[in-house]
């Protein structure tokens, strides 16, 4: 079985596990514990990883928020906001193609009487940001863009998107689930005021997250309690994956340079073993600016659900988001680049990872050549 669906988790690398072991048993104490040696050793270990993970994303320790994970973070950035947006600012500007956890926040905040402008893309994925800064008013609380696509791979221009936010005095919130990690993602030289990450995305565990929070920002809490997290996150620290989260960012800031272009040339030799092998394989998304562990690939004639069902034994691939796959709806960042549903359902998502070797891309590029082939077959035959 090879897996290739790394945008909707990753395994956790075996030196992330090392880290985390001791945490369960041996120093299993609550890291706000003040008064002995399992509470500092606790504490220590959670303010070392804060250093990690705001080291990955070139941030101050201090303003990194550890949370259940990205959805929370997303939530916690937006409605965050909104609970202190000053009243001639109850604007949200976002993009269709945004995670379900944005978009569905800024739904939850337009029934509140909020007012959100989702700007379309192009058949890239891509935003116009002449359209942006046109949508951007005086009235604009925050824009929220992601950094990376996490269907198409798309990278948004983050920089030039948080300096029109600016212009016009709005919060610049960026989702960069997909592309911390992978890419560099350098919060203060980018212009980022609010940015989300996921730990199970960058080899680390399910469960853990964080929000790095600019210094000038301010933010309601979403979970009230004991004032962890400078307020803005109370509850028990989850050490053992605080620490896992910690060492799995250390390990890809490591690697990033060489690993990046290893992928990206993976992903480039699946390309060309898929289109080589088969006639009819359109690219979705674009061609240079995506993630480079990010292929999304439609075949022109073929029943998508039937192509998924064939190679499912072999090949852990999907058709979208994983939250888009659970609703059995066709994805919404693939609608949102123009593709009508069964191209959608057509449409196959690959993501590369730290463990995926050159045969695993040969014999998943045979697999799926070889099986919509013979679909195309059956079709034709029938
Ligand atoms: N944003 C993006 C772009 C994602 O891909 C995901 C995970 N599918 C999330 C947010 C949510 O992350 P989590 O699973 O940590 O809640």
């Amino acid at each position: 079985m090879i897996y290739l669906d790394s945008h909707a988790t990753t395994p956790v690398d075996p030196r992330v596990l090392d880290a985390m072991l001791p945490f369960f048993v041996e120093h299993f104490g609550n890291a706000s514990s003040k008064n002995h040696p399992f509470g500092w050793k606790a504490g220590k270990a959670v303010e070392h990883a804060r250093e990690q993970v705001a080291g990955l994303i070139g941030a101050r320790f201090r303003d990194v928020v550890f949370t259940s994970g990205a959805t929370e973070s997303n939530n916690l950035a937006i409605k965050g906001l909104a609970a202190r947006a000053p009243k001639d600012r109850r604007r949200i500007v976002t993009v269709v193609t945004e995670h379900r956890s944005v978009l569905d926040s800024c739904a939850a905040l337009e029934r509140d009487g909020f007012r959100v402008t989702r700007l379309g893309v192009n058949r890239d994925g891509d935003l116009d940001l002449q359209e942006l800064a046109d949508a951007i008013g005086d009235d604009t609380l925050v824009v929220s863009v992601m950094s990376g696509n996490n269907e198409i791979g798309v990278l948004h221009k983050v920089e030039e998107i948080a300096t029109v936010a600016h212009d016009r005095g709005a919060i610049f919130h960026c989702d960069a689930v997909q592309s911390a990690g992978i890419i560099p993602v350098n919060a203060r030289a980018l212009g980022i005021d609010l940015l989300s990450l996921s730990a199970h995305k960058m080899y680390g565990p399910k469960g853990i997250g964080a929000l790095y929070v600019a210094k000038a920002v301010d933010l309601q809490a979403l979970i009230d309690g004991g004032g962890h997290e400078r307020g803005y996150r109370s509850g028990t620290l989850n050490v053992p994956a605080i620490v896992g989260f910690g060492r799995a960012a250390e390990l890809c800031a490591s690697d990033m340079a060489v690993e990046s272009v290893r992928l990206r040339t993976l992903r480039d030799r699946l390309w060309k073993g898929l289109s080589s092998r088969i006639d009819g394989v359109q690219l979705n998304g674009p061609k240079e600016r995506r993630l480079p562990h990010n292929l999304n690939v439609r075949f022109d004639g073929i029943h998508g659900e039937s192509l998924l069902k064939a190679i499912a034994g072999d090949l852990a691939v999907s058709s979208g988001a994983a939250c888009a796959t659970a609703s059995a709806e066709p994805s919404h960042v693939l609608r949102g680049i123009g593709l009508t549903d069964e191209q959608s359902r057509a449409s196959i998502r690959f993501g590369l990872s730290r463990f995926t070797t050159e045969q695993d891309i040969d014999a998943a590029a045979t697999k799926v050549a070889d099986t919509a082939r013979q679909l195309r077959g059956a079709r034709a035959a029938s």
